[in-house]
């Protein structure tokens, strides 16, 4: 509903008010929708175990500090991407799909790098970049393992067929990695290591790095304004600790919302209300 609808309404609800009392047929008077409190856009409220301990939560965080629990886990349902060699649980692979087609349809030369690591594998390239560059430069830019989001098989890298910016910060600039920056919570995927994160996430920025936390909460983030899903889980897990209304707090809102039954019956008042009726 547009802005100028949501004005209409509300001058008519006034109008209505005043005149209710002598064109109202009380008989016809039907309670009008109780207007919920701004949460009717919001995803179901995730459980604290969901956010916290299931490895296979969508919405699980995983970083340095917090490890996979058990370290080695593997989720049970991955399979491999259509067209590429790499492996995600079968939720994220259908989304992965669906992205990657719509990118293609964009002119966007889209590939996967890399999607599932086991816990093995994530040891092994820790250890490469750790005798390569010093275990200081190697926390910055690969995780040890049981503490990777690759290994939830729900992240992915993805590069282009153009690849001198794959793995680089400059991949953000290519028109694959600004359609990525537009478009992937409409899949359900978060760019996971924003620019200007690294406080926060631990890392530097990874704009090929998406990580699958499904559509609604992908959206919901964006909308929350959070940079980081650091963030973002964070406000998740306080809303967790909020004490739900008592059925007594839920009577008192109903009553102080009771006026609303005396205006005149609901009807589309973006087309005007007819008042000698
Ligand atoms: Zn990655």
């Amino acid at each position: 509903m547009s802005s100028f609808r949501l004005g209409v309404p509300a001058l008519l609800l006034v109008a209505g008010l005043l005149v209710s009392g002598v064109a109202a047929a009380p008989a016809a008077i039907a309670a009008p929708a109780i207007p919920s409190v701004g949460f009717e856009k919001q995803p179901k409220a995730p459980s604290a175990n969901e956010l916290t301990k299931d490895p296979a939560s969508l919405l699980v965080l995983v970083n340095r500090e917090n490890a996979l629990d058990p370290a080695n886990y593997k989720p049970r349902d991955l399979r491999t991407v259509a067209g590429s060699d790499s492996q995600l649980r079968d939720e994220a692979a259908t989304a992965l799909e669906s992205l990657l087609k719509a990118g293609r349809k964009d002119s966007r030369s889209l590939t996967v790098l890399s999607a599932y690591r086991s816990y093995d594998r994530q040891a092994a390239l820790f250890n490469q970049y750790k005798a390569r560059y010093g275990v200081e430069f190697a926390t910055r830019i690969s995780a040890p393992a049981g503490t990777s989001e690759h290994q939830l098989g729900l992240a992915t890298d993805l590069g282009s067929r153009n690849s001198s910016c794959d793995l680089k910060a400059c991949y953000g600039e290519t028109p694959e990695g600004k359609w990525l920056a537009e478009n992937v919570e409409r899949f359900g995927f978060i760019i996971r290591y924003p620019a200007d994160g690294e406080k926060v996430t631990g890392y530097k920025y990874e704009p090929w790095h998406l990580r699958y936390v499904g559509v609604e909460q992908a959206r919901a983030m964006k909308a929350s304004g959070s940079k980081t899903f650091e963030e973002y889980h964070a406000r998740l897990v306080k809303a967790t600790k909020v004490k739900p209304l008592t059925a007594e707090q839920i009577k008192q809102q109903r009553e102080s919302l009771l006026i609303l039954r005396f205006l005149p019956p609901y009807r589309d008042w973006s087309v005007g209300y007819d008042f000698a009726r």
